[in-house]
């Protein structure tokens, strides 16, 4: 039986000549980690969530996204990560809010869903239940890095109030299914840089940005949360695939497009209970990357490289 890996690094403004030659060559190469790392686990017959979780977790580690450390920043200054993951076969999930001392806040997630009985679990509870059965624990500082610093000042000096709906950093997430037909999603993200008052996005509610099904797909979202919590967009993606019988690229367009027509942008990574994988996003790049069974394997970031 084939599998196929799907993964995203954020939706936004990425357009040739915006990003630096560095910038762009170590967002390829984090991708390729993040690739190989789900790879392994499918290749070896392992489980969608463990190559999920896998890949999640290289990107968190990497300061050149958004999540985990490189997280972009509160108005205070501070990462409050938010991070979930699901599977298909059981419809199993696991959240987390607004963590700030969780290494890796998608580990946090599974271990929601595999230690606890709830799915959902925020701010200093979530830390607190990560000691308790002790993930690695870092202070908020690990995640901070000078590059996000900057991004949040120049967004004060620009406005007061500001809030930044531009999603330039590259929130993360991936989706699989695996050899034996299940499949799984997981997304982990710092937010929106100048965030605040325990602002949460789309990416730790399960139905918005993060969902799996095996009887229709699982879905990785990744833009501007306010308004794809709104369209509940992952869960309408596989709610028109099962019960309308859409494809994947259709539904998922006619999703994107509801988002749009609440004034939003942004994207989702696609994968079916048949191995078809599918992207869409109306921004002008998204950061991505697939690989399957077959060999195909593919890196990308702009909306002209297919
Ligand atoms: N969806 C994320 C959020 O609203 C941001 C992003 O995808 O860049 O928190």
């Amino acid at each position: 039986m084939s599998w196929t890996l799907m993964i995203h690094g954020g939706a936004g403004r990425f357009e040739r000549g915006r990003l630096s030659p560095e910038v762009e060559a170590a967002t390829r190469a984090g991708l390729a980690r993040a690739l190989d790392a789900g790879t392994a686990v499918l290749a070896g017959g392992g489980a969608a969530l463990d190559a999920v979780a896998a890949a999640v977790a290289v990107l968190e580690d990497d300061p050149h996204f958004n999540a985990g450390r490189g997280a972009a920043l509160t108005r205070e200054g501070t990462a409050e990560l938010d991070a979930a993951v699901m599977e298909g076969a059981t419809r199993g999930a696991g959240a987390v809010a607004r963590v700030s001392h969780t290494r890796s806040p998608v580990g946090l997630a599974r271990a929601v869903m595999e230690r606890s009985r709830h799915v959902f679990l925020a701010g200093v509870g979530a830390d607190a239940f990560s000691r308790e059965i002790g993930l690695e624990q870092v202070g908020n500082d690990w995640f901070v890095t000078d590059p996000r610093r900057t991004n949040l000042a120049e967004l004060l000096a620009r406005d007061d109030d500001a809030y930044d709906v531009d999603m330039k950093y590259g929130t993360v997430g991936a989706v699989a299914r695996d050899a034996a037909g299940h499949l799984a999603a997981a997304t982990s993200t710092g937010g929106v840089t100048g965030k605040r008052w325990g602002r949460i996005g789309d990416t730790p509610v399960i139905g918005a940005g993060t969902w799996a099904d095996d009887r229709g797909c699982a879905v990785s979202c990744t833009g501007a949360g306010e308004y794809f919590l709104r369209v509940g967009v992952a869960q309408a993606i596989d709610a028109r695939v099962r019960l309308l019988g859409e494809s994947l690229d259709v539904a998922t367009a006619a999703v994107l497009t509801e988002v749009s027509a609440l004034g939003g942008t942004g994207g989702a990574i696609v994968v079916g209970a048949d191995g078809q994988g599918g992207w869409r996003f109306t921004t002008p790049g998204m950061n991505r990357g697939l690989a399957t069974a077959g060999g195909e394997r593919r890196v990308a970031i702009y909306g002209d490289e297919g």
